[in-house]
């Protein structure tokens, strides 16, 4: 058996409890859900929360509930999960990619700005990623986003838990979306959230994804079913009661990982800034010998992966959008992500170490 890169367990510890919270015989919707919602807005210090079916609906409806729609353009990163892109064209927009910082692979600001400028201002929103849980460069994004009068929107989908000047991700842009799949930070199963402290967005994301609804019979604008199960809500709330723990585990591993790694002659260690708490959704580590690395841990039964192996303006699907991002590029030839997770036992986070410093190209 290897040591897998993500957890096949996902820490259903208090399902009893679980199940009891939904006794109420709300299987959908109902007081689980907004149990979870006033959580999960209190965990990011926000005044509202709206959970949703999954991470890409909670992109879609907070792009919506921001006003994006048909003919907007919105600065993004090519170097993430193509859900990130996806929810762009979904709302009838198209993305604009701006390359990202060599070191911690999140959008640069230069590079917004230059994206920015280049269409002499005409854009409609700035959405940066935090890409493996390392919260991306906020104040130079929230400067542009200022300067311009367009809003700022996390996809904090990788990265509950981290925290930028002690903030948390969450509350650092106008809305915030999170992912709570299996293999992210903390679960639902599948669903997802958008956080804001704006009510008028909050409102519009919750009419969006409820059908346009406003009252039982009543539907004042065009919506869908984007609504999380009482179930998932159910899990979410014991997740997040665990999320500190999660993520004090995971960066324990990393710590342990960052330690081979200070003097390694062909493995970078992937950043961890000051000021910035990275939660460690991958420990994602950059070599110019990658595929030999993979193999290297392969055989010493280590599981890596590739996040993400094809930028997103690589894909068939962007074919037709012009951009120039090298540097994700380059990325995508050199990162490979080492397991972190909070179910690796010490022995396993052993293991890892004695294959990273066995390593040699
Ligand atoms: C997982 C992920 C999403 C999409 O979330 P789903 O719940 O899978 O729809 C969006 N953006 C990023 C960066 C992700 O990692």
């Amino acid at each position: 058996m290897s040591i897998p890169i993500a957890s096949p367990d996902i820490g259903l510890g208090g399902l009893t409890r679980v199940i009891e919270s939904v006794e109420s015989g709300r299987l959908a919707d109902g007081p689980a859900v907004r149990a979870f919602e006033s959580a999960f807005a209190d965990h990011c210090g926000t005044a509202h929360a709206v959970a949703t079916s999954n991470g890409t609906t909670a992109l879609h409806a907070a792009l919506h509930g921001l006003g994006i729609g048909p003919g907007d353009r919105v600065v993004t990163t090519p170097f993430s999960f193509v859900a990130t892109a996806n929810a762009v064209r979904l709302c009838g927009a198209e993305p604009v990619f701006a390359d990202v910082d060599p070191e911690t692979l999140n959008v640069d600001p230069g590079a917004v700005r230059d994206a920015v400028e280049a269409r002499d201002g005409d854009v409609s929103a700035i959405l940066p990623v935090h890409l493996y849980g390392l919260p991306a460069r906020m104040d130079g994004l929230r400067s542009i986003a200022d300067e311009h009068d367009v809003p700022l929107i996390e996809d904090a989908a990788q990265a509950h838990g981290a925290t930028l000047s002690g903030e948390p991700v969450g509350s650092l842009g106008d809305a915030a979306c999170f992912s709570f799949y299996p293999t992210k930070n903390m679960t639902t199963g599948e669903g997802g959230i958008v956080v804001t402290d704006d009510r008028t967005v909050a409102d519009r994301v919750a009419r969006f994804v409820n059908h346009g609804r406003t009252g039982p019979n009543d539907h004042a604008s065009v919506g869908h079913n984007f609504r999380l199960t009482s179930l998932g809500a159910a899990i979410g709330r014991e997740q997040l009661g665990r999320l500190e723990d999660f993520i004090a585990v995971r960066r324990r591993n990393a710590a342990a990982y960052d330690e081979v790694l200070t003097d390694h002659p062909a493995i970078d260690a992937p950043p961890d800034p000051d000021g910035a708490r990275h939660a460690y959704h991958q420990y994602t580590v950059q070599c110019a010998e990658r595929d030999a690395l993979r193999r290297h841990l392969a055989d010493a039964g280590v599981d890596a992966g590739i996040y993400y192996p094809t930028p997103i303006h690589r894909q068939p699907a962007y074919a037709d959008v012009e951009v120039d991002a090298p540097v994700a590029e380059r990325a995508a030839d050199r990162v490979l992500s080492i397991p972190v997770h909070p179910d690796l036992s010490r022995d396993d986070v052993e293991s890892v170490c004695a294959a990273l410093a066995g390593f040699d190209p």
